[in-house]
């Protein structure tokens, strides 16, 4: 896949409101009164402004041209349809959104109001992501969920018959109550509708979820006993692997993530972008960036505070880390690798030096001999046993060069002094 130039951003806009709270759900997402809907918009186009300003003062650039952009969460549907409005008018004025700009929204389903439906598709929303998890009523039910098999296929339809054509489903294999035969179907609901695009995540267990708490701690509340074991959530993720990417009616969706399937040409453009190592500017709670120094050869990691009151009340500056050349080759790898196109060694030696690649390819080396990876045509990717093991592999490419006084930031500081 070809590296698309890096002079162009990509924004997520992060809406953290939520119906209800899903049992697995390990996002800094919350239930909160439509009363600070109007306060959030407020503060989300108070950092807009103040976004280039901020960029200028730590030294990294920060592309007027913006090519994706994504509002996550969350559930940005629930934003009221003039607040909607007012954010992407906001954001016109910020930026110079590119004709051909791919503009996601993040919907959970049977939470599409009529007004709000004319309010995105007014406000060029190209793109939507459904938060489906699963076609079987009582899962999605046992998980939180507020929709069922009917609302989803009802939604698809008005969508689409708005113009909204680029559509995504979200899947996860793991839920409590999961039975092979019910991700089975699941999946075969999915390959029904037409859908140009699906995620398939395996659950997540960790303390961030209510699900995931009560697991490590061997609890039975939100069905957690009911959850499928580590071996049978694998199976399930293969077994969409061998569904979606089936040839014949219906199928036909390519992989191309880990976790990510499309119909050609329909690849999600701004979740690239974060593999490709492109840059990207994140707004709103709990929102990620990551800013080049084309001076510098540096890169500025950035997250926003993860606590509503805080970041209403602008308590909390952002969380900012600088990323060595060394850094960024590693991550290089790690990203590179989730993608299907996996990572071309040449390119990253043109980018970060013989040198410094060479220990990488000699993991690669062993990695392959070890059935993980495979090389080809210059390209270096993933097994099918790699992505079950992806983060043992990744975990290989981490810290393969400490050189520590690298990652301080002296470089910053002249280059800020050079500007100001
Ligand atoms: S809708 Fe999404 S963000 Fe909201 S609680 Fe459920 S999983 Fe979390």
């Amino acid at each position: 896949m070809p590296q698309p130039p890096h002079n162009a951003l990509g924004v997520y806009i992060s809406i953290p409101f939520c119906r209800s709270k899903c049992t697995y759900c390990n996002f800094a997402s919350g239930v909160y009164p439509a009363s600070e809907h109007t306060r959030y918009v407020d503060r989300l186009i108070e950092d807009m402004r103040r976004s280039h300003a901020w960029a200028a003062q730590m030294g990294v650039d920060l592309p007027r041209t913006v090519d994706t952009v994504y509002l996550g969460g969350g559930t940005p549907s629930l934003l009221e349809p003039h607040l909607i409005e007012r954010l992407f008018a906001a954001l016109r004025v910020e930026f110079n959104l590119t004709a051909d700009a791919e503009v996601t929204v993040e919907c959970a389903p049977a939470q599409i109001a009529d007004a709000t439906l004319v309010a995105l598709v007014e406000s060029g929303v190209n793109r939507v992501s459904l938060g489906v998890q699963s076609f079987i009523d009582r899962e999605a039910h046992s998980s939180g969920r507020l929709h069922n098999r009917a609302a989803v296929l009802s939604d698809l339809e008005r969508l689409r018959s708005a113009g909204i054509t680029n559509l995504n489903i979200d899947l996860i294999a793991g839920l409590a109550g999961q039975t092979f035969a019910s991700w089975d179907e699941s999946l075969a609901v999915l390959l029904d509708t037409g859908i140009p695009h699906a995620s398939i995540y395996m659950l997540e267990v960790d303390e961030d979820s209510r699900l995931g708490r009560e697991m490590l701690a061997g609890g039975a509340r939100y069905h957690a006993e009911l959850v499928p074991s580590d071996d049978a959530i694998a199976r399930m993720y293969e077994t969409a692997l061998d569904r979606l990417t089936a040839s014949g009616p219906g199928a036909s969706l390519a992989q191309y993530e880990i976790s990510n399937f499309s119909r050609p040409g329909l690849a999600s453009l701004h979740n690239l972008r974060y593999w490709q190592r492109r840059p990207y500017l994140g707004l709103g709670l709990d929102a990620s960036s990551m800013l080049l120094d084309s001076e510098s050869a540096y890169a500025l990691r950035s997250k926003t505070a993860d606590d509503l009151k805080a970041y209403l009340e602008d308590t909390e500056s952002p969380e900012t880390a600088w990323l060595s050349p060394d850094r960024r080759h590693e991550e290089a790898w790690f990203l590179g690798l989730r993608m299907n196109s996996g990572v071309d060694a040449a390119a990253l030696a043109a980018e970060f030096g013989r040198t410094r690649v060479a220990p990488a390819l000699e993991v690669a080396n062993r990695l392959a001999h070890d059935g993980l990876l495979v090389k080809d045509e210059g390209h270096i990717r993933l097994t099918p046993r790699g992505r079950l093991l992806s983060n043992d592999v990744f975990q290989e490419f981490l810290s393969l060069e400490a050189d520590e006084s690298e990652a301080r930031p002296p470089v910053f500081e002249s280059a800020l002094e050079s500007r100001n």
